[in-house]
């Protein structure tokens, strides 16, 4: 049996992963299940797969849910605190970690489960934004396989040879061609914008998200931290990614090699599909995910993307460019604007400025030797900064 950790269960992708997982309970055994404060959820999770380890961050919810849980005859064990996310990523009974918190908040216990060998299914992209050097040397020096579960990067691990980690050029690939469904607002026009609520922000045309995802999609920031995300996985620079907006999100994204020859991993967006690829890789099993009918997709369409109309892209272009704690200041700042956006506080278009006016604060600095105590405490002076950009009046 492959005993499996999943940070983040009560998630969008964290009840995909359960989902997949009670397609085949003959291999995989639920060792620890995580949430941030989600009693219910996690309750009803831990009924269902009974962990040995039931972890809430918030200690209030974690009384709750050891109450809660009371009747079982062998309850989980409820841990709380953050520091016990780290825990249950290193355990020795666990083979496969899913990294499925959402935000920089993922950093540290996806790096405990590098740094103890373990196999990363990984859908936290801000881990990689912030701390990628870090992280990559972890997942080198320990021995643990990192496999994409955002499924354009999963697409192009699919689509690329396993030789790439020689390098991308060693394989023959010219670029990497990263697509994008443009989110709900992809023909806006920036007056429209201006106006958008959070409620239509979180209704993506074609994939079902946690709200912060969601959010990120509509600003196509999104794009930009996978962006970031794409230079790390695959050892590139951004000069070789270029992101097409494709509106179906059939195309889950492609490889183009020297030789001309594009490839393509196509699909129904439905995050079971990268799911089961990772935690099968190399082989295949079952997701329940429909299979595509060509027929019913009629057509696909591709268009470049607009920077003008969505800055948080261009943001995220520079950011890369720039390095250092640029990727870093810019996940910070978006995660307290997609924030403020949802609690009302700014609209829209302020959050791509907030990210801007954060970033022109903090102007980046090589990242020298950095341990992940200097990016947290960077992430927090960006964070800090950010939220003084919220609450005073946008100019
Ligand atoms: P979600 O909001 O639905 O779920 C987030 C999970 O993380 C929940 O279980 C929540 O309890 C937990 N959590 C929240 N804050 C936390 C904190 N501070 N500490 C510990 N746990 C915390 O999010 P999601 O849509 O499932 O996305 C999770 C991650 O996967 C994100 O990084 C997102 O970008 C990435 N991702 C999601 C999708 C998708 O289709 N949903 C696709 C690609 C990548
Ligand atoms: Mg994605």
């Amino acid at each position: 049996m492959t005993g499996i950790t999943i940070l983040g269960a009560t998630g969008s992708i964290g009840a995909s992963t359960l989902d997949v997982v009670a397609r085949h309970a003959d291999r995989y055994r639920v060792v620890a299940l995580t949430a941030n404060r989600d009693v219910a959820g996690l309750a009803e999770q831990c009924r269902r797969f009974r962990p040995t380890y039931a972890v809430m961050v918030d200690p209030d919810a974690a009384v709750r849910l050891r109450h809660d849980l009371a009747d079982l005859p062998n309850p989980p064990e409820v841990l709380a605190g953050p520091a016990a996310l780290e825990q249950v990523a290193a355990l020795p009974d666990v083979d496969v970690v899913m990294a499925a918190v959402v935000g920089a908040a993922g950093l540290l216990p996806t790096l405990a489960a590098a740094t103890a060998g373990k196999r990363i299914l990984l859908a936290n992209k801000e881990a990689l934004v912030v701390a990628g050097a870090l992280l990559m040397r972890a997942v080198a020096d320990h021995g643990a396989v990192l496999l994409p579960i955002d499924s354009e990067h999963n697409a192009i691990f699919q689509c690329l040879p396993p030789r790439y980690r020689d390098g991308l050029a060693a394989v023959g690939v010219e670029r990497i061609l990263l697509t994008a469904s443009g989110g709900p607002f992809r023909d806006a026009t920036p007056a429209e914008l201006v106006d958008v609520t959070p409620e239509q922000a979180c209704a993506h045309p074609n994939w079902s998200m946690g709200r912060k995802i969601s959010v990120d999609s509509a600003t196509m920031m999104n794009k930009g931290l996978e962006l970031i995300e794409a230079c790390w996985l695959f050892d590139t620079s951004p000069a070789r990614i270029q992101v097409v907006v494709h509106p179906q999100s059939v195309i889950h994204s492609l490889v183009q090699y020297i030789d001309g020859s594009v490839l393509a991993q196509l699909g129904n967006p439905d995050m079971r599909t990268p799911i089961a690829h990772a935690l099968a890789w190399p082989e295949r099993m079952v997701s329940g995910v429909a299979p595509l009918d060509l027929f019913a997709v009629g057509r696909l369409d591709f268009q470049p993307p607009d920077l003008t109309r969505f800055p948080c892209l261009r943001l995220a272009y520079e950011a890369a460019a720039a390095g250092g704690t640029a990727p870093a200041v810019l996940n910070a700042a978006n995660e307290v604007a997609v924030a403020a956006f949802l609690d009302r506080r700014i609209g829209f278009t302020d959050i791509a400025r907030t990210v801007e006016r954060t970033l022109d604060r903090l102007p980046p600095t090589a990242i020298r030797d950095q341990g992940v105590a200097d990016l947290l405490a960077v992430d927090r002076e960006a964070r800090a900064i950010a939220e003084q950009s919220v609450a005073s009046p946008v100019a």
